[in-house]
């Protein structure tokens, strides 16, 4: 089984991730980690991401789906993978099935969790204030919660509206109330 956590900022995917990567064996693939890894470490794609992560903007579409096409490949089909914060936009989706079709992965569930705005706007300033990231700071949330909605949503439609050879699971989840709670549901989908 492979699954696409997908959902807006601070709808928990990271925490939800590293919960369903431990539980069903999956290789965790995140990329906003990868990105803020190569930021810290200074590295090529670190200096090119690192303004677009802080302003909380996307990174290009060509730079992010050739890291996700590096990661997956290596990763090979030996154990599942759970993607976490990729595909953010339309055209991110297309070239992921693309990639799918091209390694002959089949079984990809998505888990969408929703959440209200002021919930989301709630856990990103607590993490700003727990873990210091640049992008949790009150101007950027704005921003990145309107990138999410004129860019990533419209992927929710994307797969909703997929049918055929490339149809996927699609499994909406209630992102409220405890972690506990959010990953029995996200369980109970998974089925
Ligand atoms: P996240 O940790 O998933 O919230 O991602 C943090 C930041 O990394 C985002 O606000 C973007 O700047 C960047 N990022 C992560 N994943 C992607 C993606 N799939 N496409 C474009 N930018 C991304």
């Amino acid at each position: 089984m492979n699954i696409i956590l997908f959902g807006p900022p601070g709808a928990g995917k990271g925490t939800q991730a590293s919960r369903l990567a431990a539980s069903h064996n999956l290789v965790h693939i995140s990329t906003g980690d990868i990105l803020r890894s190569a930021i810290a470490e200074g590295t090529p794609l670190g200096r090119t991401a690192k303004s677009y992560v802080e302003q909380g903007a996307l990174v290009p579409d060509d730079i992010i789906i050739g890291l996700v096409r590096e990661v997956l490949e290596a990763t090979g089909d030996a154990k599942g993978f759970l993607l976490d914060g990729f595909p953010r936009t339309v055209e991110q989706a297309r070239a992921l099935d693309a990639l799918f079709t091209e390694l002959g992965i089949a079984d990809v569930r998505i888990v969408i969790l929703t959440a209200p705005d002021q919930e989301l706007i709630n856990r990103m300033v607590n993490r700003g204030l727990e873990q210091g990231r640049k992008d949790d700071a009150p101007q950027t949330i704005r921003h990145r919660l309107e990138v999410y909605n004129t860019q990533t949503e419209p992927v929710k439609a994307y797969y909703h509206g997929k049918s055929g050879a490339h149809a996927r699971r699609v499994l909406p989840v209630d992102g409220l109330g405890s972690v506990e709670d959010v990953t029995a549901r996200i369980e109970k989908a998974l089925g």
